[in-house]
């Protein structure tokens, strides 16, 4: 009996000094990425153009997939996601908790006070974490999947606030219409799931690890206003054929895990979210380091996401003959006007 529990204790030790090993080189090989300015891709044109109309609606950049969308009336957030976890608290599981001060400050610092909706575009926490806060110190509605609705009841928000959606159903917050459509998360595991897949089954209670982040659905979301459309695109997923028919000025394109999938499904992301739609202008998102503190854009490392190449096919994409599809990347915090002076659409 004795010897046995000596054993048991040498396999545990092992198993912990590997395990120690591992999150010491991933963490060193965190440090190891490539510049921003490395980037074969131009910072986006403000798109302050004289041309009064188009420029109603501002879309400003906060980092990950979350974007604000303010007509001057009303805003719209995707995700709100502002909360930073630190990198060893992630790999060893350790409980997360929205950081209330870094929210406070970002919902001042951008004038985040007209706000109508919170749209995670999916319910893993990069993307959710926070909408549940965000929702409690504005009036804004949550809306998304069932476990997105799991994630606004855990932050106690008022149970006439959050929503579970239908896809294909839209929704009317002052001059904006908001649809979410059928979409798919990017691949990351050999089955082509992706990870803490599956379903929030109860009301998420912070503080919790990363893997209590469940995502079942994953959406593209179209944002329609008099001036303009824009599709928002929180993962690089797609269903196929599934926007046959929705037309968008505008994507904003999530990119985060593109290199690991190869150039011929990027190119096919392409023509399913870009192509189809008709859309003339791009904007990559998702493509920043979310353990770096919030506003301190850095590239993921080339160890988990090479965005240096993926940006190289996006470029090329967008320059193929007959397409001439301009794409920017957005800088953090300054309003774009993806609306304005827009080039003619051709719908294929
Ligand atoms: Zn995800």
């Amino acid at each position: 009996m004795r010897l046995l529990l000596r054993r048991c204790f040498a396999v545990a030790a092992v198993l912990l000094i590997l395990a120690i090993a591992v999150v010491a080189l991933i963490t060193w090989r965190w440090q190891t990425r490539p510049l921003l300015a490395e980037l074969p891709i131009p910072y986006a044109d403000s798109g302050d153009s004289g041309d009064a109309n188009g420029e109603q609606v501002t879309v400003t950049w906060l980092g990950i997939s979350t974007l604000l969308f303010d007509d001057g009336e009303t805003q719209i957030l995707t995700d709100a996601t502002f909360s930073r976890p630190k990198l060893h608290d992630l790999l060893l599981f350790q409980p997360l908790e929205s950081d209330y001060a870094t929210i406070n400050r970002a919902l001042d610092e951008f004038h985040i006070d007209r706000l109508a909706a919170i749209i995670p575009l999916h319910s893993h926490f990069d993307h959710v974490m926070d909408a549940g806060h965000v929702a409690n110190r504005t009036d804004a509605m949550v809306l998304g999947s069932g476990s997105t609705s799991n994630v606004a009841r855990g932050s106690r928000v008022p149970v006439d606030q959050y929503q579970t959606l239908k896809t294909g159903e839209p929704r009317f917050f002052g001059d904006f219409t908001v649809t979410l459509l059928e979409s798919r998360h990017v691949p990351q595991l050999p089955n082509g799931n992706p990870i803490f897949s599956g379903v929030i089954t109860k009301p998420l209670v912070q503080p919790a690890p990363v893997s209590a982040w469940h995502s079942d659905f994953t959406y593209t979301v179209l944002i329609e206003h008099p001036t303009g459309k824009a599709i928002v695109q929180g993962s690089a997923g797609f269903v196929a054929d599934q926007l046959n028919g929705v037309t968008a000025d505008a994507v904003f394109l999530s990119i985060a895990g593109l290199a690991t999938q190869g150039k011929a499904y990027a190119e096919e992301y392409w023509r399913e979210i870009v192509l189809t739609t008709g859309a003339r202008r791009v904007y990559p998102i998702h493509f920043d380091d979310f353990t770096f503190p919030l506003g301190e854009v850095a590239l993921f490392p080339a160890i988990v996401d090479d965005i240096v190449v993926t940006a190289g096919w996006i470029n090329e994409f967008a320059a193929a003959p007959d397409e001439k599809i301009e794409v920017g990347l957005p800088v953090f915090g300054k309003p774009l006007r993806p609306f304005s002076s827009l080039p003619p659409q051709e719908v294929r």
